[in-house]
């Protein structure tokens, strides 16, 4: 089968600005895919390139093995998108709206009125189907357009940065329905520069600064492989040396008044906090506590870049 989407050496520059410097990407059908990067990076010209609102300049984009400009009706047939600003025409009612949505991917009225009703009710817009779009909070536009999206059903949901400025009720009752939609097989691509957004939703993501991908990988391997984790234990009754190796785990103590801290370094904590409890109770050593320091993809952002996501 081939992929949902595969980008070829994307390259694209804005008058004086260069904005992609040779992007190549691969995204399987049923993953969800993250592209995190900080303001400024290419995450919304690479979407805005995918689904024909930014022009292509060199490179190629193929959609289900189809090329974006050769086969735009098929391509386009498959995707809905979400785009960063919200762009609609504000005098009219969500419903209607949506009605018309389904009606320009030629969803005929008997269907599109049970699809709507459906996609509506799923994002919390129901009760609100009247309103018009001019009037809703900045949360229920953004209900409104993710609702724009997925009228049309489609295989790939691209989404541009769907939880910026919603509050945080709203923002994880938006993963929650992204879970769900992954769930049930859909390919979803979305563009973050928020770090927990992406380590908690995406399979799979692309760190992109300056218009590179700086790396690409599952978000638990990228911040395994930076190795920065470490577990520090508080106790009481330690006699072996101040520092080396235990099982293969380097290890520093400081000794306290009374007590002393052992610290170990290790790729993933979590995975070797059993182990480091376990050597510590059979020197005979006695836990006040213990804690944990994990990386996150900020750390590997930095680590790569030497400047912060969020800035
Ligand atoms: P991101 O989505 O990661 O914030 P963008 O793709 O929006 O990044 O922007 C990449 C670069 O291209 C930035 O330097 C931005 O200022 C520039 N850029 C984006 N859109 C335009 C445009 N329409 N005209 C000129 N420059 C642009």
């Amino acid at each position: 089968m081939p992929a949902a989407i595969e980008i070829k050496n994307l390259q694209k520059s804005y008058e004086d600005t260069v904005a992609l410097r040779g992007i190549d990407l691969t995204i399987e059908p049923g993953e969800f895919y993250g592209l995190l990067g900080p303001n400024g990076a290419g995450k919304t010209t690479t979407i805005g390139i995918i689904t024909g609102l930014v022009k292509l300049e060199s490179g190629s984009v193929s959609v289900f093995g189809k090329d974006i400009i050769r086969d735009y009706r098929f391509t386009r047939s498959k995707i809905g998108v979400s785009p960063q600003e919200f762009t609609s025409d504000w005098f009219f009612s969500i419903e209607k709206l949506l009605i018309f949505q389904a009606g320009y991917y030629g969803i005929p009225k008997n269907l599109a009125q049970p699809r709507v009703d459906e996609v509506m009710k799923k994002l919390g817009l129901y009760e609100k189907r009247d309103d018009k779009i001019r009037f809703l909070s900045g949360g229920m536009k953004r209900r409104f357009m993710i609702a724009k999206s997925l009228v049309n059903d489609p295989d790939i949901l691209i989404l541009d940065e769907p939880t910026a400025g919603v509050d945080v009720e709203l923002r994880r009752m938006l993963w929650e329905y992204l879970q769900e939609l992954h769930e049930k097989g859909k390919t979803i691509l979305l563009t973050t520069h928020y770090i927990e957004e992406a380590e908690k939703l995406c399979g799979r993501v692309s760190i992109i600064n300056d218009g590179k991908i700086a790396t690409e990988g599952a978000p638990h391997e990228l911040i395994r492989s930076l190795g920065k984790g470490s577990i520090e234990v508080q106790l009481t009754g330690w006699q072996a040396s101040d520092g080396g190796k235990l099982n293969g785990l380097s290890f520093t103590y400081e000794p306290g008044e009374g007590d002393g801290r052992l610290s170990f370094s290790v790729d993933d904590p979590e995975k070797e906090l059993p182990q480091v409890v376990e050597l510590v109770s059979r020197n005979g050593c006695h836990i006040h506590e213990v804690k944990i320091t994990k990386s996150n993809l900020e750390d590997v952002f930095v680590a790569l870049t030497g400047r912060e996501i969020n800035k």
